[in-house]
């Protein structure tokens, strides 16, 4: 950590010419269990990992803030005052959209001072690891410390969510904004995303023996926009023909009267969030009374869920899920969004070379290209350096 935050604070002056004010950083964070069921009000269960976004910041005399990135070859420039959801566009969105989500929560931006900002990253972008939430989490963190805000950890994450609702224009729930502030080392944020309550459970993976394997499929399909909002859809249709605001009044009991009332397809759609939402509550059970080693079949049905029920999975997904379950993992499941992106697997450290050798083999016999794979530890939120 602290030689990416020597490296973020030359760079910081290289650009700017003057030392910064500070560092702060915030991590990416893979999801455990718990898919597509934020936004129908249920149960996820992200931790946060060893993968940080660092800004270094600057205070300004006026009233001006400035960004730049490693990732990009500019300094993008706003007065305060002009920022608008409307003047954001790019990768500068994310940063200067939290500045003007901070005012949408209270921050008179009239009475705080110009900032520079400079951004580095060791969260891959587009991994299915939220890149996006860890920047939007390290620039809110910063500016609510300079411009002494206290904004709380939940209201942060809320910051976040609306600048990447509004101000980048992706419709995503709060999970990876939560993950990314509330995170613990060992631990997992269990959140209720009615409530918005959360608490941490812890994960033990070390003590067990445990890693978290990310095979990263680099594929991404045209059709991941529209198939997410087609399965929002799904979801919100399902929800109006069983008579409830959302399906996370629906339980697992629920489930013989929907197949009766909703078509094939809706009640899949539905069964996938119901179950879902339960597998989330087993899990913490399962983690808090009898440890990570009891986890295994709930993320191996996890998988069998987006598979068959929400159809969202791929043949990548399918066979790096398939082939880390055959070499040794305790348990493997899609994670993120779907039609592409990455898949997780909990595998005992001494299995962990084996799985991705076989993985690795299973690709090139399939003449699928070669999947990224790197091992996660659940680590801090984000933090003052
Ligand atoms: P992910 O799954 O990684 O969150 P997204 O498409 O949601 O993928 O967000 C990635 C986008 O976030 C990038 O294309 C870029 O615009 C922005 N971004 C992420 N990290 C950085 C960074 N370090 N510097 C600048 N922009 C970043
Ligand atoms: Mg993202």
């Amino acid at each position: 950590m602290s030689d990416i935050r020597d490296d973020v604070v030359a760079g910081f002056e290289e650009i700017y010419g003057y030392a910064p004010a500070g560092s702060w950083s915030a991590p990416g964070r893979v999801n455990l269990i718990g898919e597509h069921t934020d936004y129908n009000l249920g149960f996820v269960l992200p931790f946060a990992i060893n993968r940080r976004t660092i800004v270094a910041l600057g205070l300004r005399e006026d009233r001006v803030m400035r960004v730049a990135s490693e990732f990009a070859d500019e300094v993008v420039e706003i007065p305060l005052g002009e920022l608008t959801p409307e003047r954001l566009h790019g990768w500068a969105a994310y940063p200067l959209g939290v500045a003007w989500a901070l005012s949408q929560f209270g921050a008179d931006l009239a009475a705080v001072p110009g900032v520079d900002l400079y951004i580095e990253s060791t969260v891959p972008v587009g991994a299915g690891l939220s890149s996006s939430a860890a920047i939007e989490s390290a620039v809110a963190i910063a500016l609510s410390d300079v411009w002494r805000l206290s904004f709380d950890a939940p209201t942060l994450a809320k910051v976040g969510q609306l600048a990447e609702n509004k101000a980048v224009g992706a419709p995503t729930g709060i999970m990876d904004q939560s993950a990314s502030l509330l995170g613990r080392r060992d631990h997992a944020v269990f959140l209720d995303c009615r409530s918005l309550e959360s608490s941490l459970v812890p994960l033990g993976f070390d003590e067990a023996g445990l890693e978290i394997l990310v095979i990263d499929t680099g594929v991404s399909h045209s059709h991941a926009t529209g198939g997410y909002a087609a399965r929002r859809a799904s979801c919100e249709r399902g929800a109006a023909a069983l008579g409830v605001a959302s399906l996370r009044e629906v339980s697992v009991d629920d489930l013989p009267r929907a197949r009766e009332t909703l078509d094939d397809e809706t009640f899949r759609r539905v069964r996938h969030i119901v179950t879902e939402n339960q597998r989330v509550l087993d899990t913490v059970i399962a983690l808090r009374e009898t440890g990570p080693h009891a986890i295994g079949e709930l993320l191996d049905a996890s998988h069998v869920s987006m598979r068959d029920d929400f159809e969202i999975s791929v043949p990548e997904l399918d066979l790096a899920v398939e082939t880390a379950q055959l070499n040794g993992a305790i348990g493997a499941r899609m994670t993120g969004g779907g039609f592409g992106g990455a898949a997780i697997a909990l595998v005992p450290r001494e299995n962990i070379s084996r799985v991705q050798v076989a993985i690795d083999g299973a690709f090139a016999e399939h003449g699928f290209a070669q999947p990224g794979m790197f091992t996660v530890t659940p680590s801090e939120g984000a933090t003052r350096d």
